[in-house]
């Protein structure tokens, strides 16, 4: 069998499980050669790969993702290291990168926080953006914070980026922050408990990344009140949200003082709010 037609059975298995079929067989192609996958093209099967591959693709067609199968995530301008202890980054979260870069134009930030960092994301492809920034990346697993970390250094953002224990479901969480920060950046959890997300998503993420209370907005209601002590007076917020989402996080956002833009993702859905601390 070749690689073409390996990739082609494949793909029709994938196509019961995943939207991305044949981008799925590709990447797992890749990985079983150890290699990118823009140069499998390259490639001439070897004997050792169908059974190989063969086992990639029933993890995947048991519905592991294919990031927790290669260890790996594109976000951004970055490759990320990724294990079952974070979320796996979305393109969608982009857009609060695209935010942050449209809102701070004529004043690029030095310092900068990521609440909730998990792989360290956000706060490692903003560091990308603005060279001479530091930042600090908090999360309240441990798991998730070895895995910021080791991201960080194999980077080269070992010297720009903390992380560091924190969960702001515990009271003082942010006094030993070194606020003020002219950037803070928060994909947080904000999916209704009740709800059914695919069975990739489900059987397989943190959940403690995704669920946040019956109606998604718990961990709003603790973060968006501690935001104007952790902001520079120029300094701005940019939270991720979820589809539905955006009158209700504007509201507390409005009740802590703050005004509020969004950004919608490439499918169109608001999907970023950029809180700027209001001018008394
Ligand atoms: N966008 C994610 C999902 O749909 C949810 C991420 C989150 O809760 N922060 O699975």
């Amino acid at each position: 069998m070749t690689i073409a037609e390996a990739l082609r059975e494949a793909t029709q298995t994938l196509a019961r499980v995943s939207d991305t079929p044949r981008l799925d067989a590709e990447l797992l192609m890749a990985h079983t050669f150890g290699i990118s996958r823009s140069t499998l093209l390259l490639k001439r099967m070897r004997d050792d790969v169908p059974a190989a591959f063969a086992a990639l693709i029933a993890r995947r067609s048991a519905h592991e993702p294919v990031a927790y199968i290669t260890g790996r995530q594109d976000f951004w301008t970055l490759t990320l290291k990724v294990t079952p202890a974070v979320l796996i980054p979305r393109a969608d979260s982009e857009t609060l990168i695209e935010a942050a870069i449209s809102a701070l134009t004529e004043r690029p930030p030095a310092r900068i926080l990521d609440l909730g960092t998990g792989s360290g994301a956000l706060l490692l492809a903003a560091l990308a953006q603005w060279r001479d920034a530091r930042g600090v990346g908090i999360d309240a697993s441990d798991a998730a914070l070895a895995i910021a970390q080791s991201n960080a250094s194999t980077l080269g953002f070992g010297d720009r980026a903390r992380m560091l224990p924190g969960d702001w479901r515990q009271p003082g969480w942010w006094d030993a922050l070194p606020a003020p920060f002219d950037l803070i950046v928060c994909n947080p959890p904000y999916v209704e408990t009740t709800a059914m997300l695919a069975p990739q998503v489900m059987e397989h993420e943190p959940h403690c990344a995704l669920f946040a209370g019956e109606d998604g907005l718990d961990d709003y209601r603790i973060l968006i009140p501690a935001l104007p002590a952790l902001l520079a007076p120029e300094g701005i917020a940019i939270l991720e949200i979820g589809a539905g989402q955006r009158e209700d996080v504007a509201a507390l956002a409005t009740a802590s003082g703050f005004a509020v833009d969004c950004r919608q993702d490439l499918a169109g859905h608001d999907r970023a709010l950029i809180l700027r601390p209001g001018r008394p």
